[in-house]
């Protein structure tokens, strides 16, 4: 019995993923009318896994990749070309990692728009908001040069305002602005992996003699990312917030992916769920849009 019941669920997987059976393909925005893209909330497809790193690049970051690599894993990257927070802050951080991110390019990632400076949209004018996102694609597309392309999904720094408690009237003078821009794809609240909280000593954005990674805090903030992220994945579809620019994020990221698979876990990218739910690539759905 029990063999019947896994050999139907992988069936009906199967042709939920891979059909598309079940595309919504009217493009009509989430259920909360802001700008068009995935919201906590909207629909998912079964034991499907969207890995997404915010925040890079930082010197994390091609070790994360080492990993995406060894497991054969797609995943969805936001960047920011100016949060190297500190002395950096001011710095290029696409010139800086340049090598890293034609190497995401090459290896299949899927590349979204984070802002050039990591600020909390909600309290900006609509004209600081798009020079946020048009410096940060025109610094990208600057410094990649053929390795890029337009950047079609965006996150909004700290998911402000969707996932917090703010107007109506924010939310919507927000989304006004990005549904020019992009789609937008958020993550699912119960899968912030809490890699940018409580840091442990020697934990930052760039390489330093301080980090230890045998010390008990650094293995202590991995075994909570690896049970907050594992413990809830029962099958439902789940998009994973982590931020490349941790070391606690490329050491815990082997045992999450591997536990993900042994529950029967499939990893995709925003691209993917695009094509999931609207049937088309970003770029397609943006254009008929506009
Ligand atoms: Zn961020």
């Amino acid at each position: 019995m029990k063999a019947f019941v896994c050999a139907f669920a992988s069936l009906f997987f199967f042709s939920l993923h891979c059909s598309g059976a079940d595309r919504i393909s009217d493009l009509q925005p989430s259920s909360n009318q802001y700008a068009l893209g995935y919201y906590e909330g909207d629909p998912l497809p079964n034991k499907t896994a969207y890995l997404t790193f915010d925040d890079g690049p930082s010197d994390w970051t091609s070790e994360v990749l080492d990993v995406l690599k060894e497991e054969n894993v797609k995943a969805t990257f936001f960047v920011c070309g100016a949060w190297l927070p500190k002395k950096s802050r001011t710095g290029n951080s696409f010139h800086k990692y340049k090598d890293t991110l034609i190497r995401m390019k090459k290896e299949g990632h899927v590349v979204g728009n984070h802002t050039l400076g990591h600020p909390n949209l909600a309290n900006m004018s609509e004209e600081r908001i798009e020079k946020q996102l048009d410096e940060n694609e025109r610094l990208y597309r600057q410094e990649l040069g053929e390795y890029s392309e337009k950047l079609t999904l965006l996150r909004p720094p700290f998911g402000s305002p969707y996932n917090r408690n703010l107007s109506e009237e924010k939310k919507r003078r927000v989304s006004s602005v990005l549904q020019k821009k992009g789609i937008v794809f958020m993550w699912s609240k119960a899968f912030d992996s809490s890699d940018s909280k409580e840091w442990v000593r020697g934990e930052w954005y760039e390489k330093g003699p301080r980090i230890n990674t045998e010390s008990d805090r650094f293995k202590a903030k991995m075994e909570r990312i690896y049970t907050r992220l594992t413990s809830k994945a029962d099958g439902q579809g789940i998009v994973i917030l982590f931020h490349d620019t941790h070391p606690t994020t490329k050491e815990v990221l082997p045992f999450v992916i591997e536990k993900l698979k042994e529950e029967g876990y499939k990893f995709g990218t925003a691209e993917d769920y695009a094509k999931w739910r609207w049937g088309k690539t970003t770029k397609q759905v943006l254009e008929e849009e506009m």
